[in-house]
């Protein structure tokens, strides 16, 4: 396969380009390196089946050839990066799907939004299965990401009924491993960053409020079997095992063998209380559940912050 990938220079983007060059497709990556680091694909430049193209995909799509799918991640995710950059985040959530959804129509390409658990804002229902429509505030802060993607959905669901374009949704809920920024504002690269730098971790409110964290292997394995298949979704992909935040401040110092400790700070405006996946679409429709404990995971992560900071300061050093 030939498969396009906005956004393929970020977190999962890359480690998605990366799992479908080692299994022999080609990929077309496409980015403007607004939330992400040049270096997460830069191994992958000298791969013959791997082309990068620096675009903003809100502006317009032009990727000559055959293309047999378009996986559309593009667009800020944490939510320091949609507070910095709102009207792009909504720009790439409305026109950027649109610009990628016009792409695998022309080709009928199977087409992959990336969307999120953020549909279902902070939720009255609890765990989220897909049937429920959420509870999103659509004129708050976190409102310019979670109404993009609700649009993306929308939008993407018309292309499917209108143009019988292969659409797939999926929702993804908080996922995290290697290549997430230190300073992304996201809880776990935080406190793993935190935990690293002997500083407190910033815990938001009380750490009552829940999230369920997936490990970016299970997530990129989710993405392809979506990819692969004529499911149109939506379906949730994440790891339904739920924590405090406290829970994982204590998680994550205990796998530093950090003492730091916790610091409490505002909760944000509109900050879910909850969030759980269920995931029994996935697993019958895909064939798909994580395999990922979160302290082997999140063991792996802070193994790559440890040699990311290393290889800092050696630079720095030189
Ligand atoms: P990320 O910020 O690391 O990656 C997003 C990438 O999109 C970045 O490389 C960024 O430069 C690029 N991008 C943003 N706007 C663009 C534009 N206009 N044109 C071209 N490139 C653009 O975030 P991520 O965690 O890898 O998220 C990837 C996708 O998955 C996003 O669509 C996000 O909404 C979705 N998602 C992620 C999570 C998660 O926990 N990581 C959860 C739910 C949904
Ligand atoms: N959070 C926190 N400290 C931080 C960053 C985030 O307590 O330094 C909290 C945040 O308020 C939220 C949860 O952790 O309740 C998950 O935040 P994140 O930004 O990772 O994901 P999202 O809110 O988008 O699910």
């Amino acid at each position: 396969m030939r498969v396009v990938v906005t956004g393929g220079g970020g977190f999962l983007g890359s480690h998605l380009c990366e799992a479908l060059l080692s299994r022999g497709d080609r990929v077309v990556c496409l980015d403007d390196f607004s939330t992400s680091e040049p270096g997460n694909t830069a191994h992958l430049r000298e791969h013959p089946g791997f082309t990068f193209v620096y675009a903003d995909v809100a502006t317009g799509i032009d990727v000559p050839g055959r293309i047999d799918a378009v996986a559309h991640l593009a667009s800020p995710a944490s939510p320091p990066d949609y507070h910095r950059r709102p009207l792009e985040t909504l720009a790439v959530g409305s026109r950027g799907t649109e610009n990628a959804l016009r792409l695998a129509a022309r080709h009928g390409a199977r087409f992959l939004l990336a969307s999120t658990s953020e549909v279902y804002g902070d939720p009255v229902i609890h765990p989220q299965r897909e049937n429920y429509w959420g509870n999103v505030n659509p004129v708050g802060p976190r409102s310019v990401y979670d109404e993009a993607k609700r649009f993306a959905e929308a939008l993407s669901m018309a292309y499917r009924r209108s143009l019988s374009t292969d659409v797939g949704i999926v929702r993804i809920f908080n996922t995290y491993g290697p290549r997430m920024r230190p300073h992304d504002g996201r809880v776990v690269s935080t406190f793993i960053r935190q935990a690293l730098d002997g500083e407190p971790l910033t815990i938001y409110g009380d750490g009552s409020q829940t999230r369920s964290f997936c490990y970016v292997d299970d997530m990129v394995r989710g993405l392809l079997a979506m990819i692969d298949s004529d499911v149109p979704g939506p379906l949730n992909l994440g790891n339904p095992s739920e924590r405090t935040v406290r829970e994982l401040a204590d998680l994550v110092c205990e796998t530093t063998r950090s003492t730091s400790g916790v610091e409490f700070r505002p909760l944000p405006v509109d900050d879910p209380t909850r969030r759980r996946p269920v995931i029994t679409q996935a697993q019958h429709q895909l064939g798909w559940y994580p395999q990922v404990p979160m302290e082997d995971g999140l063991r792996e992560t802070v193994g790559w912050f440890t040699s990311r900071q290393r290889r800092l300061s050696r630079d720095r050093a030189d």
